[in-house]
């Protein structure tokens, strides 16, 4: 058996599809790639993957690929699991781990997405890839269409941290800076789809991103010996991430590799500055309205609405988690510190993880013996812009008065 994928299902109302040739989305909404997973059962158990090479190819039976296809890779995976005591303890917790993504390809977690998104296209013959990106999504897209030798064309908002633009550039894609965000560069992808011939490789309008971002939800149960944490934090844009490790946890709990019963309360994480998913959730709709004058340093949390905002509230819902947005102003200072006290090159993004963890301990949601995880889902150094460096010079390196270093 080449794959365990039975089929591809609508999420918006279930309406199966066939998986062996290309697909989109359903009535303009996204699809879940199913696996049988009784046969999965029997094919492999937790200790087969031990002897595995440590990248999320590991899990290639949970994933879509067929294993007579190569993947294009660069290496992806597994990312470490730190435990952040320093951090903690300022937090007020005594169990606090960040996953750290900041180490994978492209230096984001966008590459678990798109390695899994530009092996499926590369399998099905695909010869131009299209996406709008906030930033991260795009160079890895660029970096994996480059692997593979397919075309590569990216749309970002102007604005776009310059180093998201460079990666870009020097994977060899096209790229375009949009007067706009992110709805506008997609709009920009939908309206060349027949003419230009690109594949959509938007943010869950191909089924197959997912199913790589599900790789962190499998990488922390391992990685926990098949016990899920109390809590997980992840800093929510299109929400791939978030569904995907929740779609994780209910297969392994399918498959009964689980130890335990527990399911992690799964947290969503934006900025005020955009916050489209916490005002739903508050709200108690199921379908998120979109932000208006979205901004925040955080680029990856720019999306002012997202076509899997149900998944995303569907998920945080049956986890009996919640979405909360942290004041923007504090983002840069909560990145400085935790960044200060761990050493992880805490991304933007994440740092707003750290705020909501603060907001979430001092309301009482989050008890200080709870194991939580937050993750750093990119590395600060893709974000110059964020950081105001006015270093002191020294002049005259031969007469130091080092009385003044402080
Ligand atoms: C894209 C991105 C996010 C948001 O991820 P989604 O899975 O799309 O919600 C968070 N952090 C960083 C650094 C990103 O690049």
């Amino acid at each position: 058996m080449t794959s365990f994928v039975t089929h591809l299902e609508s999420a918006i109302d279930g309406t199966h599809l066939e998986h062996d040739k290309i697909q989109t989305m359903h009535n303009d909404r996204p699809l879940w790639v199913r696996y049988d997973l009784d046969a999965v059962r029997n094919a492999i158990t937790p200790t087969t993957l031990r002897d595995r090479p440590s990248t999320l190819w590991r899990y290639r039976e949970l994933l879509p690929l067929p294993t007579n296809h190569e993947p294009v890779s660069l290496g992806e995976g597994m990312s470490p699991l730190l435990k952040a005591d320093r951090l903690g303890a300022s937090l007020g917790l005594s169990d606090l781990w960040i996953k750290d993504e900041s180490q994978l390809p492209t230096g984001s977690f966008k590459s678990r997405g798109l390695t899994m998104a530009v092996s499926m296209a590369h399998r099905f013959g695909v010869k131009r890839l299209a996406i709008p990106t906030a930033g991260n999504a795009g160079g890895a897209m660029a970096a994996y269409a480059a692997r593979a030798g397919i075309e590569a064309y990216v749309f970002m908002p102007r604005d776009t941290p310059v180093i998201n633009q460079m990666e870009c550039v020097l994977a060899g894609a096209k790229v375009f800076l949009v007067n706009g965000l992110i709805p506008q560069c997609g709009a920009i992808v939908r309206g060349g789809v027949e003419s230009m011939g690109w594949f959509d490789c938007s943010t869950l309008k191909e089924p197959y991103r997912i199913e790589g971002k599900k790789t962190m939800g499998l990488e922390i149960a391992e990685q926990f010996d098949w016990q899920l944490p109390d809590v997980i934090l992840y800093p929510t844009g299109g929400g791939t991430g978030l569904i995907g490790m929740w779609k994780a946890f209910n297969e392994l709990r399918t498959l009964g590799w689980l130890a335990s019963e527990k399911m992690p309360r799964m947290v969503a994480v934006q900025s005020d500055g955009c916050a489209p998913i916490p005002r739903a959730f508050d709200a108690g709709e199921r379908f998120a309205q979109p932000w208006e004058n979205a901004h925040t340093v955080a680029s990856g949390l720019r999306v002012p609405s997202a076509v899997g905002d149900f998944m995303m509230l569907d998920t945080i819902r049956e986890s009996v988690g919640c979405a909360v947005a942290v004041p923007e102003a504090k983002i840069k200072d909560a990145m400085r510190r935790a960044i200060a006290a761990e050493g992880i090159a805490i991304c933007p993004e994440a740092a707003a993880c750290v705020l909501a963890t603060e907001q979430l301990v001092s309301d009482g949601r989050i008890s200080p013996s709870d194991r939580v995880v937050l993750f750093n889902t990119g590395s600060s150094a893709k974000y110059i812009e964020a950081v105001s460096l006015d270093l002191p010079v020294i002049e005259n390196p031969g007469d130091v008065d080092y009385t003044a270093l402080g």
